[in-house]
């Protein structure tokens, strides 16, 4: 599709190019030949490190890493752009690849801007000097997701993971959920309530917590739907301490964590699309080569509008993505409005491309081994990643209407 490049400058192309070539050379055939691999019931031999080598040498692990520290940082006026542009590539050729590699990049964003510059020198060169290195951000629980992301800024809603200061430490307890690398990552960001007297917005504090702490155990790897290559994982922490200085941002923490999740939802869009670019270029090949009643399917005019279909939601989608990737890197006011629409709308346009490309597959759309079916399973998770499609829509509406829809629903 011509769309895929317009606009790109001559970096992005060039990225594009690499990271297009890495997954049509290396993860798609690696994909297709081992499509039993990601139900391995031990989630460490599912990805062979060697796809994590090879991401490394093409210099897209440790993007968001600054460079003076070993990683790769993009130009900063695109910086948002290109990180969708390189998330789109790999998840086409896998989701779950996708999500190991993007979690790094969105959590060195993070760390660049708020860690002490002594942790980032300690951090981020153990994560440029390891392939396998990873990096997680913990913030749903058990008792909490939803709440957190509209948010509701009432002292009931808080987290129940807790912080206390004792003297040079802090103490942590608690329990995350749900959290992408879970399982295998070196370092997590945890955010913990620091004040109990306050609504979440002033009490939530961010912490580092490196994985051989004290205190922290990965309490299992969840088997998920699809994108099975990352590990997603669950954590306890009991009486945990870390040095008084692994505390990233006191109170705002939430706030704060906007430098994280506004690119982090365009990523998040830009892999969905991804998949569904995957599910297009398939489903564009088997319909012109696959014979039924006589004739290639696409010429039955049903076959060829539902091809039609699926090529006009998917430029939606990159139309949409690309706007809001723009105004994150120009800082515009509506940028956070435009993140969240981008991640629900690819959401459930890239579903129904998938479940396109399945029904135009037939029985063959149902076999594992034909590997479409992982395509429909990888889109499904997009609906509950960085909040659902319902708490995203009202994301969209508070920031558009803030003293009305905005406001808490509880008592006056
Ligand atoms: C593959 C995957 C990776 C993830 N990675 C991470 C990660 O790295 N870090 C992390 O912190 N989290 C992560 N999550 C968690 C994700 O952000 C949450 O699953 C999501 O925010 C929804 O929260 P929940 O599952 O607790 O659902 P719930 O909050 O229990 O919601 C259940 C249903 O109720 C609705 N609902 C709940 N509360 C309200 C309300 N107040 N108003 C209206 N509707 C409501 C929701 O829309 C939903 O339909 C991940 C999830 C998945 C599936």
């Amino acid at each position: 599709m011509e769309t895929s490049e317009r606009g790109l400058t001559e970096e992005q192309k060039l990225m594009r190019g690499s990271c297009r070539a890495f997954v049509d050379d290396f993860v798609a055939p690696f994909i297709r030949a081992n499509w039993q691999r990601e139900w391995l019931m031990d989630p460490q031999a599912r990805l062979p490190a060697e796809i994590l080598l090879q991401a490394d040498r093409i210099g897209i692990r440790t993007l968001g890493v600054p460079e003076e520290f070993g990683g790769v940082q993009l130009d900063p006026e695109t910086e948002v752009r290109s990180f969708a542009v390189i998330a789109e590539e790999i998840a086409r050729g896998d989701s779950g690849l996708a999500d190991k590699l993007v979690q790094n990049w969105k959590v060195s964003v993070l760390l660049r801007n708020l860690a002490p510059r002594h942790l980032q020198e300690r951090w981020f060169s153990r994560l440029t000097s390891d392939p396998g290195f990873l990096l997680a951000h913990c913030l749903t629980e058990p008792r909490g997701a939803s709440d957190r992301w509209l948010p509701y800024n009432v002292p009931e809603a808080a987290m129940r993971t807790r912080a206390v200061l004792e003297g040079e430490h802090w103490v942590i307890n608690g329990r995350k959920q749900f959290i992408s690398n879970g399982y295998d990552a070196s370092l997590f960001v945890v955010y913990a309530n620091t004040d109990p007297k306050l609504g979440m917005l002033q009490g939530t504090s961010s912490f580092l917590v490196p994985r051989d702490t004290r205190g922290l155990s990965v309490a299992r790897c969840n088997e998920t739907i699809g994108c099975r290559f990352m590990n997603n994982g669950e954590l306890v922490f009991e009486n945990l301490r870390v040095p008084r200085d692994h505390l990233l941002v006191e109170g705002d923490a939430l706030g704060k964590a906007g430098i994280y999740f506004r690119p982090g939802k365009i990523i998040q869009a830009a892999k969905n699309l991804g998949v569904g670019m995957a599910a297009y270029e398939r489903t564009a090949e088997y319909v012109q080569s696959y014979v039924q009643g006589g004739r290639i399917l696409i010429k039955h005019q049903a076959v060829a509008l539902r091809l039609a279909d699926m090529a006009t939601r998917l430029a939606a989608v990159r139309a949409l993505v690309r706007e809001a990737a723009r105004a994150v890197d120009e800082a515009a006011p509506d940028a956070d409005a435009l993140c969240n629409m981008a991640k629900v709308f690819a959401s459930e346009e890239i579903l129904k491309v998938a479940q396109h490309a399945m029904e135009l597959h037939g029985g063959n759309g149902a076999m594992l081994d034909f590997g479409v079916e992982k395509l429909f399973r990888d889109a499904s998770i997009f609906l509950h990643m960085d909040a659902t499609a319902d708490i995203s829509r009202l994301k969209i509406v508070k920031s558009m209407f803030p003293r009305t829809a905005g406001a808490y629903a509880g008592p006056e």
